[in-house]
């Protein structure tokens, strides 16, 4: 099914992943405060409210919101059992060797260059706060969101150093 000159407006894209982020406990400012904790001691002079500004402009970003959406959605689809297998039990499992969260994830970091990349892949490794906190819960299917929250943050970082390269 295609329709062709089908155009969606952004702000339902940025509206669904505030809301969908919202729901799953996500505080934007959490994210907003890891970016500036990793960028601090590059740029002193920067604040934690600088940051959060970065963060919402990060989040306006077309390319970002749809693999964040998507992402969003396998995990809810997942959590909900309306997947199917063996897509399902990956996902619900958070397998090892399936490697689309991160990729999907680290397509998002890749928009904002070498900077972004290289914070995704460090967030990756010490996950940080609220992006540990999702590694952790084991209660809920957070296949994806970690990894993104990871790409997002990393997104962030980038923003904020290419302002003041
Ligand atoms: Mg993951």
């Amino acid at each position: 099914m295609e329709t062709k000159n089908f155009k969606y407006p952004d702000t339902k894209a940025y509206e669904f992943v505030i809301s969908e982020l919202k729901k799953r406990g996500v505080d934007l400012h959490e994210l907003s405060k890891i970016a500036c904790h990793l960028q601090e001691q590059f740029i002193p002079q920067l604040t934690e409210e600088e940051c959060y500004q970065e963060l919402n402009n990060v989040l306006h970003k077309r390319e970002l919101l749809n693999n964040v959406m998507v992402g969003l959605e396998l995990d809810r689809l997942a959590e909900e059992n309306q997947l199917k297998e063996p897509l399902l039990s990956i996902v619900r499992n958070d397998a090892g060797v399936f490697g689309v969260d991160e990729s999907l994830a680290l397509q998002i970091a890749d928009i904002y260059g070498t900077i972004g990349v290289t914070n995704f892949g460090y967030l990756d490794r010490v996950k940080y706060g609220i992006i540990k906190k999702f590694d952790e819960d084991k209660g809920h299917v957070n296949t994806f969101i970690d990894d993104l929250l990871g790409a997002i943050v990393a997104a962030t970082c980038a923003k904020v150093a290419h302002k003041y390269a």
